[in-house]
């Protein structure tokens, strides 16, 4: 098994999906971590799962861009 992929943690299986875009089926905005740019709007970054294609469990979560000037409050 590769071993990139891992295990399910709630169900031991190896049938992990890795890198789904996480999306929304409304279309009122997107869903992601907000970063200030030197705009006014600033950004949204995608998240990214992995998820385990035999239980459904998402096994990690996470986006691709890092050192974003991520908006906290
Ligand atoms: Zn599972």
């Amino acid at each position: 098994m590769d071993e990139k992929n891992g295990k399910c943690p709630h169900c031991g299986g190896g049938n992990i999906v890795v890198g789904v875009r996480v999306d929304q089926t409304a279309d009122a905005g997107r869903i992601g971590l907000a970063y200030k740019t030197k705009f006014v709007l600033g950004g949204t970054e995608p998240f990214y799962a992995d998820v385990c294609d035999d239980c459904g469990t998402i096994t990690r979560i996470y986006v691709k861009e890092t050192g974003k000037n991520w908006y906290r409050k």
